[in-house]
């Protein structure tokens, strides 16, 4: 017998427990002749609505079912990462608990990993309906984003994976705070299989992430797999002085030949605020490197359980 372990995070999905987990056991002819048991690991992320009870009852019934749950919210990152460290399967499975991720995939996945990947990975192909100003920017998002960092993410990808024990040891390694899922997946590498599938749209309840949440997120995305910002940074610096001194020469051999003193401070306020604006930007962008390295050298847990039963 092979073990498969399913991790759920969870954020105040109560509706949606139950009807995972029926849908996931749908599957059940399949892993009877596969010869694959099977472990479901709900993650709590600090629900404040009856998540945790549905997960308890759901234990009640089928000791299948395991339930981790955090003091607070830590976000979904955390929740992977500790049903990760959670997980005792020989192969490991991440699901949206909003059936966004269909579990009748699940064999298709088992296949390949069957032929030899290590890793069997699944991107939507369109974002019906999804907002259009949002898909406007989730596709700049990758555009940029691969342009400026080595480790490949790709469009569309889901946190919806199949793997086996040696991916989710090599994830496991990652101990960074700042935890950018899609990059890690990318950045430990191993031989993927990618599915694609037409976007689903949740059945129940709502999503968390507001397009401010998603905007944050893509900026810790790129600080934590790229340090270009930094090198444009510099390159902005250094561009500015070349220019700053060909004008001293211009206007000195101006002065120089037709004795005019120079004239006009309204340019020289722009050019100040322009300068100062730049150099204000570069700023930032060392302040975000920075706060990232703060809150890395803190060391702090990365989730914190309250029940795991
Ligand atoms: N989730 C979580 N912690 C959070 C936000 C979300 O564990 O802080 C879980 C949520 O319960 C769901 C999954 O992450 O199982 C994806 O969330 P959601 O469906 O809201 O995101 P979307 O599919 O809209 O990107
Ligand atoms: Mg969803």
């Amino acid at each position: 017998m092979k073990l498969l372990s399913v991790i759920v995070p969870c954020y105040n999905e109560e509706e949606n427990i139950r009807d995972f987990y029926d849908e996931l056991f749908r599957n059940d002819s399949f892993f009877r002749d596969k010869e694959i048991e099977v472990e479901v690991i709900y993650v709590d992320d600090g629900s404040k609505d009856r998540t945790v009870a549905e997960v308890k009852k759901l234990h009640e019934e089928d000791e299948r079912v395991h339930l981790l749950s955090f003091s607070r919210n830590f976000g979904k990152e955390a929740a992977i990462y500790a049903g990760l460290q959670k997980s005792r399967g020989d192969m490991v499975v991440m699901m949206d608990v909003d059936l966004q991720d269909p579990p009748s995939l699940l064999p298709e996945m088992y296949n390949y990993i069957e032929q030899g990947y290590d890793s069997v990975a699944t991107r939507r192909v369109t974002r019906k309906g999804e907002p259009p100003v949002r898909s406007f920017f989730a596709r700049m998002f990758y555009k940029i984003m691969n342009r400026i960092s080595k480790t490949e993410i790709v469009d569309g990808a889901r946190d919806y994976r199949l793997m086996t024990r040696q991916v989710v040891d090599a994830i496991l390694a990652m101990t960074e705070y700042n935890r950018f899922t899609k990059g890690i997946f990318g950045w430990v590498g191993y031989e993927t299989k990618w599915l694609e599938y037409e976007n689903i749209e949740r059945k129940k309840g709502e999503t968390k992430w507001s397009f401010w949440k998603l905007f944050v997120y893509s900026l810790e995305g790129i600080t934590a797999f790229s340090t270009v910002p930094l090198t444009v940074a510099a390159v902005l610096g250094a561009l500015f002085c070349v220019l700053a001194l060909c004008l001293i020469v211009v206007i000195i051999a101006k002065t120089l030949i037709f004795g005019d003193p120079t004239s006009g401070w309204p340019s020289l306020v722009c050019i100040i605020l322009l300068v100062s604006g730049i150099q204000l930007f570069c700023l930032g962008i060392v302040g975000q490197y920075l706060s990232k390295t703060y809150m890395e050298v803190k060391k702090r847990p990365i989730y914190l359980i309250k029940e795991d039963i």
